[in-house]
């Protein structure tokens, strides 16, 4: 008897935020047989062209989403996952004092149970036995990160509950929730180091002093997944987000081998389980048996 293969899924705001945050992960899983699937919950409409090197900006809403339509496409072949489109509305990125006000039927406005609905059915369509997604302040204040934690939380703790969303398919229990940390203190400051060490100009210094000054509380991380191997699949679905990825940027400032040197890892935070594990972890699937999961 074969086991049944073990099924991730890591729920991200944007397209593009698979890619730099536990990309390297969802390739080695996928890589080694376990199904992967990322969902994004809004098509990245207010995004700016942040790739200086793209040659133009785009402003028109329907223009981006499609251009960052098949960049996704790109970057999911390249991390050799599954994808799919929550198809919420980006709620871009506030600026100013005051902040304006979020524009009308964007993703960050809708109701929390209209917002999760969609995820709750793909949950249960897909059959997660892990779930990976952003912690409460979002990892850095989009709104959209922000919601997108309170979405994929929503549907972690309800799809398995037949008397919610009674009209979104059968429930399924997924066993474990994780937050994405990939930019964790001890990794930029690590990264620094090294690459003074090296004699390189590191990119982190102002990162690693205003993180400092601002005395930002560190969340845990209870779980580290070795995954160098897949951080080539990792840097194509980057480059594969041509309007967001410099490809002389910040995301490639560390020569490679450097970083697979000294850290060889994505980092996580378990959130909450519904199996027994013993932290910290190497593995998100650690105390998951088989096919587990399904009706509670
Ligand atoms: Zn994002």
């Amino acid at each position: 008897m074969t086991t049944p293969p073990l099924r991730l899924m890591a729920v991200h705001a944007h397209p593009d935020d698979e890619s730099s945050k536990g990309a390297a992960t969802t390739a080695r899983y996928a890589a080694s047989g376990a199904e992967v699937l990322v969902v994004s919950c809004t098509g990245g409409e207010r995004g700016s062209v942040l790739n200086p090197s793209y040659g133009r900006q785009i402003t028109d809403l329907e223009e981006m989403r499609q251009v960052r339509t098949v960049e996704m496409a790109a970057a999911a072949e390249a991390l050799g996952v599954q994808h799919r489109w929550l198809g919420f509305v980006d709620s871009g990125l506030p600026e100013g004092d005051p902040l304006p006000p979020l524009p009308p039927g964007c993703f960050a406005l809708t109701p929390l149970e209209e917002a999760a609905a969609p995820l709750v059915e793909i949950v249960r369509e897909f059959r997660p036995h892990v779930i990976t997604t952003y912690d409460p302040t979002g990892g850095y204040p989009h709104p959209d990160h922000i919601m997108c934690h309170r979405v994929a939380k929503e549907a972690f703790e309800t799809a398995g509950d037949p008397e919610r969303y009674r009209d979104r398919g059968a429930p399924w229990t997924p066993l474990k929730l994780y937050y994405n940390h990939d930019f964790s203190m001890t990794r930029i400051r690590t990264m620094h180091e090294a690459m003074i060490d090296a004699g390189l100009e590191s990119p982190f210094g102002d990162w690693v002093e205003s993180r400092a000054a601002r005395e930002i509380p560190e969340r845990e991380v209870t779980t580290r997944i070795p995954c160098a191997e897949s951080f080539p699949a990792r840097d194509a679905a980057l480059v594969a987000h041509a309007t967001q990825i410099d490809p002389d940027g910040f995301f490639f400032a560390t020569p490679r081998d450097l970083e697979a040197q000294v850290w060889p890892v994505e980092e996580y935070e378990l959130a909450a389980s519904r199996v027994a594990t013993t932290l910290p972890e190497d593995d998100l699937f650690a105390g998951i048996a088989g096919d587990e999961g399904g009706a509670p």
